[in-house]
C-alpha cells in the first residue's frame, strides 16, 4: 500500500517556480530574493523544481521532456534529471510515443494513475468521501449519510473507507486527506474548536489512522482549501489570499508570505464568531451575534423561513428558488450576501490579501451573489480592494482540499 520512499520532511510551502543556481546567475534581476521570500519554510531549490515539474505533468499530461522543459522555463538536463527520480519514485510513469516530423519519437510522461489519494469532506451532517488520482481527478464518490446516534457516527465513517478501499484495490494510497469543520492543532495533534459538530469528531485521526493503516492528514476546510487554491488552483503561492468557507458556518484560511497563518494552537482564521450585533443570535460558541450567525448558510434559510413564512429543506433549495425567480428567496439571498459582504470588508481591512476565495454551497449561484458580495464590501473604504471571487472547482473545492492536504504532506 503506502510507498516506502517517504524519506524526505514533510514540505512546508507552495510550490511557486524557482530556477537552478546555475540558471539563476544568468538572469539579470530577480524579481524577489529567493532567501528572504522562502525563509520561512524548509524547501530548498530542487525540491521547488520537483514540485514544479510533477504540477506541470499533473496539468499538461502527457507530455513530453522537451515539452516540459518549456512549459517549466528550466534546463532540459534538469528536467531530465528530475523526471528520471520521479519515475525511479513512481509517481509518474513514461507512456505512449509521441509523433515528430523526423528524429527520435518522444516518450510522454503522466502521473502514476496506479497511485491515488482518499479524500473525505466532513460536514456536521455529512460526509462525502472520494477516490482521487495523484492530480486530485475524483474516481469514485460516496455520500456517507451519518447517523444520528453520535457514537455511531466514527464507526459509519470508518467503515465507509475500508469499503472503499477494498472497492479501489487495484490502487495503492498515499494516505487520506480530511477537511472538517473545525480547528485542529497540527503540532498537539488535537481539535481546539469545532462548535458545529456534535459527534466526537476529535477521535477521528486516530481511529481512521488505526483502522486503515494510512496516514491521516486533517485539516480545517477553509485551511485546507486555501492549500489547495496554491497547489491545484490558479494561485502561483505568491500572493497572499484568504479563503472564506460559507456553509452551516464561516470560517476562513488564511495564507500570507507563503504558508498557511495558523495562529496559537492552529486557532486562527474565525472570523465567523466575531461579533457584529451584541444583541444578535445565540451562537454555537457560546456568544451572540456572530457574523456566521447572520450570513452562514443557516442565515440564509432564516431569512427566507421569516420572509416567506415557510421552512426550508436545505440551502440548495433556495438556491433552486432564486434561480426560479422566487422574490422571497431573492431577497433572502439579497440579505445573506449584504452580511457577507460587511464581513469580507473586516477581512479585507484587517489583513488586506490579493484575493478572497469563497468555497461552499453559495458558489453555483455565484453569478448573482458575487455582485452582491463585492458591492457590500466595497461600500465603505478599503486601503486596498482585493479581487474576491469563488472557487474553481465550485461544489468539489471541499473534496479537492482533503487531497491537497495530502500532497503537501507527502514530500515529492
Ligand atoms: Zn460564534
Amino acid at each position: 500500500m503506502r510507498s516506502c520512499q517517504r524519506l524526505k520532511k514533510p514540505s512546508a510551502a507552495a510550490p511557486p517556480r524557482v530556477h537552478s543556481e546555475m540558471e539563476m546567475a544568468k538572469m539579470p534581476t530577480p524579481r524577489f530574493s529567493f532567501t528572504n521570500r522562502f525563509s520561512a519554510s524548509n524547501k530548498v531549490p530542487r525540491q521547488i523544481n520537483r514540485n514544479l515539474i510533477f504540477n506541470q505533468i499533473r496539468i499538461k499530461q502527457p507530455i513530453s521532456r522537451a515539452d516540459l522543459a518549456r512549459a517549466s522555463g528550466l534546463q532540459r538536463s534538469t528536467v531530465s534529471l528530475i523526471v528520471e527520480e520521479l519515475i525511479a519514485e513512481r509517481w509518474i510513469v513514461e507512456g505512449s510515443l509521441g509523433r515528430l516530423p523526423r528524429g527520435r519519437r518522444p516518450t510522454f510522461l503522466n502521473l502514476n494513475g496506479q497511485r491515488g489519494v482518499l479524500a473525505l469532506d466532513i460536514h456536521p451532517s455529512q460526509t462525502t468521501l472520494a477516490v482521487t488520482d495523484l492530480g486530485g481527478r475524483i474516481v469514485a464518490q460516496n455520500i456517507i449519510e451519518l447517523p444520528a446516534n453520535p457514537q455511531k457516527v466514527l464507526s459509519a465513517i470508518v467503515n465507509a473507507i475500508r469499503k472503499m478501499i477494498v472497492a479501489n484495490s487495484d490502487r495503492s494510497f498515499e494516505g487520506i486527506g480530511i477537511s472538517l469543520p473545525g480547528r485542529f492543532d497540527p503540532h498537539l495533534e488535537r481539535f481546539v474548536f469545532a462548535p458545529n459538530v456534535t459527534w466526537p469528531i476529535q477521535r477521528i485521526k486516530s481511529r481512521v489512522e488505526l483502522a486503515t493503516g494510512l496516514p491521516v492528514v486533517v485539516d480545517n476546510v477553509a485551511n485546507a482549501c486555501a492549500l489547495s487554491e496554491v497547489w491545484f488552483g490558479e494561485s502561483d503561492g505568491m500572493h497572499d489570499l484568504v479563503v472564506v468557507n460559507v456553509s452551516e458556518g464561516i470560517g476562513a484560511g488564511i495564507f500570507a508570505n507563503g504558508r498557511i497563518i495558523r495562529g496559537e494552537a492552529g486557532s486562527a482564521g474565525e472570523f465567523g464568531h466575531v461579533q457584529v450585533d451584541p444583541n444578535g443570535l445565540p451562537c454555537g460558541c457560546g456568544s451572540r451575534g456572530c457574523w456566521e450567525t447572520v450570513a452562514s448558510n443557516r442565515a440564509g434559510m432564516r431569512y427566507y423561513t421569516e420572509i416567506a413564512n415557510r421552512p426550508l429543506a436545505s440551502f440548495d433549495a433556495l438556491l433552486e428558488l432564486v434561480e426560479a425567480g422566487d422574490a422571497a428567496a431573492r431577497a433572502a439571498i439579497e440579505k445573506m450576501c449584504a452580511a457577507l459582504g460587511r464581513g469580507m470588508h473586516m477581512i479585507a481591512s484587517s489583513l488586506a490579501p490579493s484575493e478572497i476565495v469563497v468555497v461552499g454551497d453559495i458558489t453555483p449561484l455565484w453569478h448573482l451573489a458575487g455582485p452582491l458580495v463585492e458591492a457590500e464590501m466595497r461600500r465603505n473604504p478599503l486601503v486596498r480592494v482585493p479581487r474576491l471571487r469563488a472557487a474553481h472547482e465550485g461544489k468539489r473545492a471541499r473534496l479537492r482540499s482533503a487531497v491537497a492536504l495530502v500532497m503537501h504532506e507527502n514530500p515529492l
